[in-house]
């Protein structure tokens, strides 16, 4: 049986203990075909002079060699015939930055099927008729933009009576739907059925700030929720206060924090990653999350802030198995957090850039004032 079936079909996506070996023999799997599929990767294993044996347990998994994002915004790697790809994505970026990522149908199977089982632990499946506000791009031929896509896909997780995109799409392009957005939350309000928002969180800013200015506020479903993904950066200098932001969403929409979500995650390491209600992204079983050093790619102790990487087996299309954001982040033991999972946790630190990157004297100053509180 596929390693991965068994590891991506697992119930409780943050059973570490019984699920480590297992791990380690699907990336050895996934790191060996594609050494053997993809000629490009086999190179680049060779350059690193990497040996499948260097990996013979989990503290050795940063041994294979990785590879930053923006490399794939450059080349085009893969394991498979492009025929046999079922779905196409692209990164967010102007063309020629963007990273083009294929799946083929067995990666799309269980990604589809982790999914389900990964939202279903955090109870975001439903049954129930949902109204959509997706607060981003209307999906259309003319685009592969993985965050359109994935955003549409979270609108399947309960059945949509309706969707208003934020942008809508024209045919050839997109135009601001700000009165559409307004329109329809006010004809949801008078509905008994949930709601659900979708998007980026500077999208879903601008909305409730555009609200109160309005003096709208509307109640909501009480099962109505808020999915957030893509971060804050967008933000930048912009970045508000999160407790601040939950308030502003109750008090114009009547959603309370615990029904809003906060996800990671990126078109070429396509797993999720989810807030808990501590406000702290856990890793499942499908992946390992490695800090390493901006310079050298070593991994850094635990506390100290790096770029944030990631091992995972579940693509079998392209040689995405260990890969590097451009995020900086920490990881912290698990069970520090409290919120009942065990995993360890990251929390995002911005993007690498030459002021951003705090050494990690600073942070470990940060994090000795957290503890003293
Ligand atoms: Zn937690």
């Amino acid at each position: 049986m596929d390693l991965r079936r068994k590891l991506f079909l697992r119930k409780n996506p943050y059973d570490l203990r019984k699920t480590g070996d297992l791990f380690l023999k699907a990336v050895r799997n996934d790191v060996a075909f594609h050494a053997e599929n993809c000629p490009e990767y086999a190179q680049i294993l060779k350059s690193f002079d990497f040996s499948i044996d260097d990996i013979d347990s989990e503290e050795m998994l940063y041994k294979v060699p990785v590879i930053p994002t923006l490399y794939y915004k450059r080349n085009y790697l893969c394991s498979m015939p492009e025929k046999k790809l079922a779905v196409k994505a692209t990164s967010s970026g102007t063309k020629g930055s963007q990273s083009r990522v294929g799946f083929d149908k067995k990666t799309l199977f269980y990604g589809i099927l982790m999914m389900i089982r990964y939202l279903t632990f955090h109870k975001l499946i439903s049954l129930l008729p949902t109204n959509y506000i997706v607060l981003g791009y209307e999906p259309s031929k003319h685009t592969q933009m993985g965050a359109i896509k994935t955003a549409y896909g979270i609108t399947k997780f309960a059945p949509a009576l309706h969707r208003e995109y934020a942008l809508k799409d024209t045919g050839t392009g997109y135009e601001l739907n700000n009165e559409g957005i307004k329109k329809a939350l006010i004809r949801y309000s008078k509905s008994r059925l949930p709601v659900r928002l979708v998007g980026f969180p500077s999208y879903m800013y601008f909305l409730i700030k555009t609200l109160k200015e309005n003096q709208i506020s509307l109640k909501l479903n009480s099962n109505s929720k808020v999915l957030l993904g893509g971060g804050w950066k967008q933000f930048s200098d912009e970045e508000i206060d999160r407790n601040l932001f939950f308030e502003l969403i109750h008090y114009t929409l009547g959603i309370e924090k615990h029904n809003c979500f906060e996800f990671y995650s990126a078109v070429e390491h396509p797993l999720p990653y989810v807030k808990c209600k501590n406000g702290h992204f856990h890793v499942p079983i499908y992946s390992r999350a490695i800090i390493r050093d901006v310079k050298t790619l070593e991994p850094v102790p635990p506390g100290c802030v790096g770029l944030l990487s990631f091992v995972s087996p579940l693509v079998s299309s392209m040689p995405l198995t260990s890969v590097v954001t451009d995020d900086l982040a920490v990881v912290y033991d698990g069970e520090s957090c409290g919120c009942g999972i065990s995993t360890p946790y990251f929390e995002l630190k911005g993007r690498a850039g030459v002021n951003q990157i705090k050494t990690c004297t600073s942070d470990a100053s940060e994090l000795a004032r957290k503890g003293a509180k």
